[in-house]
Formats: structure tokens, sequence, C-alpha cells
């Protein structure tokens, strides 16, 4: 799968053969010196910077069957259409965006991807915020970038990564990740560790305890969600399957 991405975004980067597919320069986003070529499909209208129509036409094949496959678990109802920007400059995008690819904002149904993302990590993120139609009410950064990892549609043994993440860390427990010193750990550390987490509490099947965590995010309302006592046993359980104590 990797493999493929990485075609397609080669072939997004010089203009391909014509096709058949419906694609056009817009609109919005004009203004900030870029010209798009837009694909609309079903679940997203598509934003391409680079300009080879074939490989962008088979790249949103790829993200609205995973667009799908999410939707199917979240039961997402958005307020708008998502729009899915494609950046292929991630200098310019950052200098644009003010921000550094990739990401997502749930608000405003936009996600930001460079061309070589995982198919899943940024939709997720919309998905999860329009869960059954209503935005989240709280943010934590283990259970917001947790959600993604665990459904980026990648097929990663995540706790196998997770326990490589650990090794040289001071980590005692992935509750130092949601209310202790390692909130803000730097991504290489903390996403796969947050992504085992979630992966973790959704394969545990308390499903109306899990669609509750991603809309009320913080430790302290996960004690609510689940009991204090459950939690605890949870979050006890997974440290001893990743290795720690
Ligand atoms: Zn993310």
């Amino acid at each position: 799968m990797r493999y493929l991405i990485v075609l397609i975004a080669c072939s997004l980067l010089f203009a391909g053969c014509s096709t058949k597919i419906d694609v056009h320069p817009s609109g919005g986003y004009d203004t900030l010196g870029i010209h798009w070529m837009t694909i609309e499909r079903n679940n997203a209208i598509y934003y391409f910077q680079g300009t080879g129509e074939k490989g962008a036409s088979v790249y949103t094949d790829m993200y609205e069957h995973s667009y799908d496959t999410l939707a199917s678990v979240f039961k997402p109802k958005l307020p708008r259409k998502l729009r899915f920007f494609v950046w292929t400059d991630w200098v310019q995008a950052r200098q644009i965006l003010n921000y550094p690819l990739s990401f997502a904002q749930g608000s405003k149904c936009e996600c930001h991807s460079r061309v070589n993302q995982q198919l899943g990590h940024e939709m997720t993120h919309i998905i999860t915020y329009w869960a059954d139609g209503v935005p989240w009410s709280s943010y934590s950064r283990l259970v917001t970038e947790g959600v993604a990892v665990a459904f980026d549609l990648t097929h990663d043994d995540r706790i196998a990564k997770a326990k490589s993440a650990l090794k040289g860390q001071n980590i005692h427990s992935v509750a130092d990740l949601w209310s202790g010193s390692y909130q803000e750990a730097e991504e290489k550390v903390f996403y796969p560790i947050a992504g085992a987490f979630m992966d973790f509490m959704f394969k545990k099947g308390l499903r109306e305890k899990f669609d509750a965590l991603i809309k009320n995010q913080t430790q302290a309302e996960a004690e609510i969600i689940y009991g204090k006592e459950q939690l605890d046993a949870l979050i006890k359980e997974f440290d001893g399957t990743v290795g720690l104590h």
C-alpha cells in the first residue's frame, strides 16, 4: 500500500496524460496563489496542488474507499462536505497555512495532507469529530491522535511499534501521555503509543463507552465514562501488554 501511495505521489508531481475524469481548476484558495486541480466525489472535494490527472483520479478512488470504511465504523454526519487538500509543496503549505502538514480541522471539515500520507489518519480526525453528527466537547492529544493512528488503515503491528517507541523513555504508564509529563512528547514517541492504546480500547468491544470517549477525551472524563475501577484496570492491562509496569 505504501508503495502504491508513493507511485501515485510521483504521478501527481508530473502532469499525466489526458483522462476522462472530471477535473477543473477551482476556487476558494486561488487568492493564496495556488490554482488547485479539483475532483468532487461522493464523500469529499479533493484539491490537488499537483497536476497529474491520472494519479489524482486513482488517489481519490483510494480515499473515497477509505472514507466509506471509516464512515461504516463511526457514522459521521458532517455539516458540509469534506474538503481534502493534497499538498505536494510542503514548504509552501507551511507558509500559507502557518502550520506544518499534515493536519485536519474538524469544525471546518478540512484536511490538509501531504501527498504521501497514510490513508486513514486525517480523515479519521474529521470523521470522529463528527461521529453521530455531534462535535467533540473536549480534547486530549492522546485520544485524538490515538484514534487517528489506530484507524490510519495501515496494517502496522501497533503493539510492536508502541514497544519500540517506549525504548529509552521514562514512561511508566500510558497515563503519562494522557495527564502526565509526556502529554507533549515528540510525535515519533507519542503517536505509536497513543495509537496502540486507542486500538486496544476499541477492540475491548465497549463500544458505547468508546464512542463517548472520543467526544469527551480527558482522563477525568474517561473515569466517569468507564468508571475509575474499570479504566484503571484497562490502563494496567495495556501497560502490561506493551511492557510497562
Ligand atoms: Zn493527527
